[in-house]
This record gives C-alpha cells, sequence and structure tokens, in this order.
C-alpha cells in the first residue's frame, strides 16, 4: 500500500522548508490579461527562488526530514540540473555530505556550478545512462542515501508549497498553469490547491518534443521515449519506469493537458524579457507560450502561471532575444 502525499504533508512541508527557500513574487501581466481575455493573469516567479528554481523546495523538504542517521550517510543524486543544484546547496547550508553524479557529456560549467555549492561531483561514463549506473553502484558502494528528483512524496509536498503560496496572494485563483516533465511539480500543486479549492482548474503544460508523461497517461503506464534537443531542457526525461506516484496524481488532480512547440517556447521566454523584463528558461516558459498560442481558453478568468526557473546558457538565451527583438 502506497501512501500519497496529502494537502497536511504540504503545510508540514511549508514549516520545514522556511529557511532554505525565499517566498517568490505573484505579479499581474497586464499584457498577457488583455491577449487572453483573463480577469486576472498571475505570475509566480520561481525563476527568482534560491538556486534559480523551485526545486530547492522538494529538495529541502526531502533532505532537512531525513533521520540523523541518514543525515550522516549522506545523499546522491544524479540530475545534471535544478535538481542537482538544489541538493548540493540543501545539503552544503546543512554540513550534510552531497555526491551528484554526472557523465562527461554534461558541459564543464554545470558541474562546476554544482560543485561550488557544496557536493562532490563524480564524473562518470559517456550517457546519463553510464552516470546512472554508476549513482545506484555509489548508493550500494558508500551508503549514501538517494535523492531523487520528482516520484517522492516529500518532494512533491514540497514543491506542493507554491499553491499555498499563490494562494494565500490570491485565494480567488481559478485557473492555475505548471509545466510538465517528470510531474513532482504538478503533482505537488494540483494536489495541494484541488485540496484547497476542488473548483480550480489545474492544467499542466508539456513540450511537444518530449511529452513523456502524456503518453504515459495515454498508455496507462510508464512509456520510454527517444530524448530530443530541446530549449526547454529541464523538461528532458523520463517518468521512471517503476514511477509510484506523479503519474497516478496527476491522472487523478489534473484537468487539461497543453502541448508547445520549439518557437511558441522562444516567443514565450521573448515576452518575459520584454514585458516584464524577466531572464526564464525554456522550461518555465510553457505556461506564457500556451497562452500567447491561444492554447487555453481563460475567458473572465483568474489565472495563475508558475514560471519555475531560470537555469540557462548566456549564448543560447542571447539567440532567442536576438531572433525575436524587433
Ligand atoms: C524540474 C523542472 C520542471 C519540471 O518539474 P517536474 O517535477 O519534473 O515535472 C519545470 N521547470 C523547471 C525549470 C525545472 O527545473
Amino acid at each position: 500500500m502506497i501512501n500519497m502525499p496529502n494537502l497536511n504533508d504540504v503545510f508540514k512541508a511549508a514549516v520545514s522548508i522556511k529557511s532554505m527557500i525565499s517566498e517568490t513574487p505573484l505579479i499581474e501581466s497586464r499584457e498577457l490579461k488583455s491577449l487572453s481575455g483573463a480577469s486576472g493573469l498571475m505570475l509566480k516567479l520561481e525563476s527568482l527562488q534560491n538556486t534559480g528554481a523551485f526545486k530547492v523546495r522538494g529538495a529541502s523538504n526531502k533532505i532537512l526530514n531525513l533521520s540523523e542517521e541518514d543525515r550522516r550517510r549522506g545523499v546522491i543524486t544524479f540530475s545534471t540540473g535544478n535538481h542537482g543544484k538544489a541538493v548540493s546547496y540543501v545539503s552544503g547550508l546543512s554540513g550534510i555530505k552531497a555526491v551528484v553524479c554526472l557523465s562527461e557529456n554534461v558541459p564543464a560549467y554545470r558541474a562546476e556550478m554544482i560543485r561550488s555549492l557544496g557536493a562532490e561531483v563524480v564524473v562518470y561514463g559517456k550517457s546519463q545512462d553510464e552516470a546512472e549506473n554508476r549513482y545506484y553502484d555509489l548508493i550500494e558502494e558508500r551508503g549514501l542515501v538517494p535523492v531523487v528528483p520528482f516520484d517522492d512524496p516529500s518532494i512533491i509536498a514540497g514543491q506542493g508549497t507554491i499553491a499555498l503560496e499563490m494562494l494565500k496572494v490570491r485565494p480567488d485563483l481559478q485557473v492555475i498553469m505548471v509545466p510538465l516533465s517528470g510531474g513532482g511539480l504538478l503533482s505537488g500543486i494540483a494536489m495541494a490547491a484541488k485540496s484547497i479549492n476542488p473548483s480550480i482548474h489545474v492544467v499542466g503544460v508539456s513540450v511537444e518534443r518530449s511529452p513523456v508523461m502524456l503518453k504515459s497517461l495515454e498508455a496507462g503506464k510508464p512509456v520510454i521515449l527517444e530524448e530530443k534537443f530541446t530549449l526547454a531542457d529541464s523538461l528532458l526525461g523520463g517518468i521512471g519506469k517503476d514511477n509510484k506516484y506523479t503519474l497516478n496524481m496527476i491522472e487523478q488532480y489534473v484537468d487539461e493537458h497543453i502541448v508547445v512547440s520549439e518557437e511558441e517556447i522562444e516567443k514565450g521566454m521573448f515576452f518575459a524579457f520584454d514585458k516584464h523584463s524577466l531572464l526564464i528558461e525554456g522550461g518555465a516558459a510553457v505556461g506564457i507560450a500556451a497562452v500567447l498560442a491561444n492554447k487555453i481558453n481563460l475567458k473572465g478568468k483568474l489565472a495563475g502561471l508558475v514560471l519555475t526557473g531560470s537555469t540557462i546558457d548566456q549564448k543560447k538565451y542571447i539567440e532567442v532575444l536576438n531572433k525575436h527583438s524587433k
């Protein structure tokens, strides 16, 4: 019997993670409001979160609630992106040993970013799969405690605290739109929001190039897709063949799914820069992309979009701005 995380876990998480996170702003977008005909359109700026993405919420809820024994053993993960950064950051600040396994393909600046936050970086193998195998070996060899990026009740409850903050500022929110990859973020937000107000319409936004959760929902079980390049690189990766939580929770709590293209993501990133002076990464721009492409009906509704992070290669970002600036 698996215990799914509930609203109470999210309230507890909010207390646990207090010292590790910032309560990020919820700002109005008048431009998106008028373009969409919404009665109001709010942006939740997790792009300004400590470490540059929301992942610090789940990672701190997991790591700070480990037993004394587990804290002494130390933690390990193999994420190259925002989750790896978050695990390194929280462990570094709490005096817990952390190991992050990366493959040789991961750009050196990323390894350095993770290392500078405190973790030991183990570079191994020519692919993410080989790095993952090394990760399993190290769990055995060194007795480290795995901290997975999304399919874990503590991680899901930590990400769900975003919904509490949004509803504290605007309890009248009617629609919440969330980027979707492994689904820890969407599971947590959807469960928390629906438990507080079941009439809130929760929307997941996936990328056309990597809609792994959508295909898995259709198949009724986790599927594996070939990895393709996307500007939204934080949304790459599978949902895990032994997925226990996020697939079920998304099936249960999410009302609508949208997919967006690469071109639409670029426009979303440019819009955030142009209208709001906000630097957001591709994975964070999918909600704005969906609204700009008219893929959701928000007429007369008060909507909230989660802008999830700001980790992006500088050259890639500048390319997008150059391409779309007038
Ligand atoms: C991890 C991540 C997501 C997706 O979160 P999941 O829990 O994997 O669905 C979205 N945006 C950014 C910036 C992320 O780092």
